[in-house]
């Protein structure tokens, strides 16, 4: 199969699952996981129409935006350290992995000093994994109030990867508390006012599981690009 084809059948199943869900598919954002995959491949991908990476690693992703020009939507994934935050703000257009204030006043300090507002996932630690970066579910209130009294960060919504299971079923459980903690956070006005509630949830074993219940990104890729390097 080729990027192409991959991004078709990809996008067919969310469609699909969203329409289960009674959802609009226009809500379903798919971002493409990029990280370790070549450069071509990413191409292969931008000719297909797709707008959205994701990267995990700072300096890979680098290379990638410079190369693959503007125009295009690059979201942090991965784990961002305050010493990072500086380059981070300068390369990406939402950062979905902030979970502590500490990282949160670092961002806010670049960006205030590019006058610069960027929007931001709070990235929640849904199942209470040790080995797992993320707020714990019954910090985040107090976490967001925080960052909230940042000038220069608008948090759009919750980001997550629950425990991994063999069956995509079994996630289930995480990806609704995390769509439940969303709405709940939007209900209360904590989350940025004029942008989309943002919930990232789901992968390539689960993301149409995460999109019945509500998953607004979906972070795919295996199932797009196929298996990365190393
Ligand atoms: C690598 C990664 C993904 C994509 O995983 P696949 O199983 O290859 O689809 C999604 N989210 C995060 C945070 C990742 O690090």
């Amino acid at each position: 199969m080729t990027i192409a084809e991959n991004l078709k059948d990809i996008r067919g199943r969310i469609d699909a699952a969203a329409r289960r869900a009674g959802r609009d598919p226009n809500r379903v954002r798919l971002v493409a996981v990029s990280k370790r995959v070549p450069l071509e491949r990413l191409q292969e991908a931008v000719d297909a129409g797709q707008t959205i990476f994701g990267e995990n690693y700072l300096q890979e992703a680098e290379l990638k935006i410079k190369a693959l020009g503007p125009g295009l939507d690059w979201h942090f994934i991965g784990h961002l350290q305050s010493n990072k935050a500086k380059l981070a703000t300068g390369l990406f257009n939402v950062i979905e992995t902030v979970d502590r204030l500490k990282l949160a006043v670092a961002l806010d300090g670049h960006l205030a000093k590019k006058g610069k507002r960027l929007p931001v996932l709070l990235q929640v630690n849904i199942g209470h994994e040790v080995q797992k970066s993320g707020v714990l579910p019954e910090d985040a209130e107090e976490l967001l109030r925080q960052i909230n009294q940042l000038p220069n960060l608008e948090v759009c919504g919750l980001m997550a990867m629950p425990p991994f299971f063999e069956d995509a079923e079994a996630a289930r459980p995480y990806f609704r508390e995390l769509r439940q903690m969303a709405d709940g956070f939007a209900q209360q006005g904590l989350l940025a006012q004029g942008r989309p509630l943002e919930v990232s949830m789901g992968m390539s074993g689960d993301f149409e599981v995460a999109v019945e219940e509500g998953a607004t990104l979906v972070r795919v890729g295996t199932a797009l690009f196929g298996d990365r390097l190393q």
